[in-house]
């Protein structure tokens, strides 16, 4: 996690109403040549200021395609800005307001213990092992992933990346030939992976903990599917008790989920998919239907609020699912970027580097160029 220095107590002690006029104002200054961006795990203050909201990486699409931008705030964590850096123009500026809001899973795999574990890989085995990242995964793993024939995928469209990573490699008939190294999230990777027909047998958890990742040569040379031992820190509260135990309180819940959760919550519940496509469910869902929600919890409120007294929306777990490095994103850091902006002073900027850049844009290409052949939705439906 990087270190965001206190910020001066001129920002502290101003009320909420005060902060959110004073970027409103900063907002006008910079016109067209600023963009606020807004994830949907932010809090609502931020959300009501931010030009488009979205996930991570339709955030950083957005940003790419806006003329005129000089500068992109991403409201969000380290990745997503790095993203954003990746893929805009080079003359545009990204600022994350809070340089310690970074991500636990994209922290799981440091690129260290990637290489280290791609050199214990490639020795054991002489399969074709492509690595595929999530794009929750830092900008240096995304070119770790781009120089090794790999690709980068979103919780949108894994299924369609992962089809065209295992190439003719199927469930039924699988040669051993070709694996893949799932990064960083095993959740991702093993739900995806699942609902494409790949046994659980034929998928092995990479600990990168333990020397060999906590396999033997032959566990590594039977695997098809190598999952990296990462997950979110938010998603993995919820549990498939919490989803008996709102059954038995309301059988008219339908439970939806993100292929982040375990396999037994996506197994258990009715649906899962990733932030858009639970947002595209609700909105779609009949008046009155009644929806127990597996995500952080800002996302799950709003859509509460949103359609208060048409349908009910509730979180899964009973307990608040926060994912604390968004959090830390707020009104301050937010006008004390803008404020630094306007003195001419560019505070907390992502800046991918050069060789680091192509290669990790090489791997959201080749993601992008696979999306157009059908992207799966739903892990489970
Ligand atoms: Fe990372 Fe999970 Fe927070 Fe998303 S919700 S930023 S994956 S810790």
């Amino acid at each position: 996690m990087l270190y965001q220095p206190p910020l001066p107590p001129k920002y502290t002690d101003l009320a909420p109403d005060e902060l959110a006029r004073r970027i409103r104002e900063r907002k006008s200054f910079f016109g067209k040549k600023l963009v606020i961006l807004g994830h949907h795990y932010q809090q609502d203050e931020i959300i009501e200021l931010a030009d488009y909201t979205g996930d991570s990486f339709k955030l950083s699409q957005l940003a790419a395609a806006q003329k005129d931008v000089k500068y992109v705030v991403f409201c969000g964590v380290h990745f997503m800005a790095e993203s954003a850096d990746i893929l805009t123009d080079e003359s545009v500026q990204v600022i994350l307001p809070d340089l310690s809001a970074g991500c636990s899973m994209a922290d799981m795999a440091h690129i260290d213990h990637v290489e280290d574990a791609w050199e214990h890989l490639t020795s054991v085995t002489d399969a074709t092992i492509i690595p595929i990242t999530y794009v929750n995964s830092s900008a240096a793993v995304k070119a770790f992933c781009g120089g090794r024939d790999g690709a980068c995928c979103t919780s949108s469209n894994a299924r369609r990346v992962l089809e065209w990573a295992l190439a003719d490699e199927r469930p039924e008939r699988a040669t051993g030939q070709r694996k893949v190294l799932f990064l960083p999230d095993q959740h991702l990777g093993r739900n995806t992976a699942y609902d494409m027909g790949w046994p659980l047998e034929s998928m092995a958890v990479y600990d990168f903990r333990k020397p060999g990742g906590g396999l033997t040569d032959e566990q590594i040379r039977q695997a098809t599917i190598l999952l990296w031992k990462g997950h979110c820190s938010v998603h993995q509260l919820f549990t498939a008790k919490q989803i008996d135990d709102i059954r038995a309180l309301d059988p008219e819940f339908k439970v939806i989920v993100h292929p982040e959760c375990d396999w037994t919550v996506v197994q258990k519940a009715d649906l899962a998919g990733s932030t858009e496509f639970i947002l595209k469910t609700i909105d779609a869902a009949e008046p009155g239907s009644k929806w127990a929600v597996g995500t952080e919890v800002h996302l799950v409120h709003r859509l509460a609020k949103r359609y208060e007294g048409v349908k009910t929306v509730r979180l899964l777990s009973g307990i608040q699912c926060l994912c604390t490095t968004m959090y830390r994103i707020d009104l301050k850091h937010l006008l004390w970027c803008l404020d630094e902006l306007a003195e001419g002073r560019i505070v907390n900027l992502i800046r991918v580097d050069p060789e680091t850049r192509t290669l990790a844009r090489l791997s959201l290409d080749r993601m992008l160029s696979l999306i157009g052949t059908g992207a799966a939705k739903t892990a489970r439906a």
